[in-house]
């Protein structure tokens, strides 16, 4: 009897949720517009996708850095993009943490490295987004909004796959069984049959061979992205940085050029489709 009254509470409150945060018509097709990633799904992955990114508005906490004034198109499109990784998975894979924090452009981070002689190092760095372990995820607002904008003119991008939102998403997917390290946990539910263990030791291959191929090129050869070979310009040579990062570049890739990734990177593909239970290059699902 609990049971059904539990859910019978959860179906209300959900119900409740979507009719109070409803995305008016106008806003979710103007977001919609603005990013030809979201625009190659069909009309009931639309309808899914709207739904999840009303459940995300209710159930995260925006805020903003330096008096940066929060709009609804930032709220709408933060969660458009992020729902877009757990549009086959559900909202409850981003449990666990509530804040959104906005910064009107790219913001410092402070961290500490080791190096091959162990010594440790405190570095300072530039980000446009960064997500914390169980806390906020944090974004750089004209990054969020207009791709590559953030970036200095004289960095070329390797790829056209550039998307921060879902970059710090795949790291908060990622992080849902503890320390990132490039391996999601899988659902016995949503990913029956999967080998967990295979499924990191394909990944981890496809992130060395990756990794080697990059050794081989000096530290700027990606700011001259049409010298190098289409296999190298699918995926932010950042992901050579960690498995993490490999992970959170490689999910940009496959949401936002699926068709190149699917074309250079078939293994690492499918590892992607798997976990993420979508296929959208096309002629997928
Ligand atoms: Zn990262």
């Amino acid at each position: 009897m609990l049971g059904r009254l539990t859910q019978f509470l959860r179906t209300r409150s959900k119900a409740r949720k979507l009719e109070h945060y409803a995305i008016p018509d106008a806003l979710w097709e103007q977001t919609v517009s603005t990013l030809p990633f979201v625009q190659r799904y069909g009309s009931d992955d639309l309808t899914a996708l709207r739904e999840l990114a009303t459940l995300f508005i209710a159930e995260k906490e925006y805020s903003t850095a330096h008096d940066l004034p929060l709009t609804d198109d930032m709220v709408v499109s933060v969660a458009v993009q992020a729902c877009v990784p757990i549009l086959r998975l559900g909202i409850e894979w981003y449990r666990g943490w509530h804040g959104i924090v906005l910064y009107p452009g790219e913001f410092i981070i402070r961290r500490t490295v080791q190096d091959e002689i162990g010594l440790v190092h405190g570095v300072v760095e530039e980000a446009s987004g960064e997500a914390w372990e169980h806390g906020p995820v944090i974004l750089s607002w004209p990054d969020v909004s207009s791709p590559g904008a953030g970036l200095e003119s004289d960095h070329n991008l390797p790829a056209d796959s550039y998307n921060v939102v879902i970059h710090e998403f795949a790291h908060k997917l990622d992080m849902l069984d503890g320390e990132p390290d490039g391996v999601p946990p899988f659902s016995r539910v949503l990913h029956p049959g999967i080998d967990a263990e295979a499924w990191a030791e394909t990944f981890l291959t496809e992130y060395d061979r990756f990794a080697e191929v990059w050794d081989k090129y000096p530290d700027d050869a990606w700011e001259h992205p049409e010298r190098l070979p289409p296999a190298l310009r699918v995926i932010d040579p950042y992901g050579c940085e960690a498995p993490s990062e490999f992970f959170a570049v490689a999910s940009e890739s496959f949401f936002v050029e699926p068709a190149s990734l699917r074309q250079h990177w078939p293994v690492l593909y499918q590892s992607l489709a798997t976990f993420y239970r979508q296929d959208p290059a096309p002629g997928g699902s």
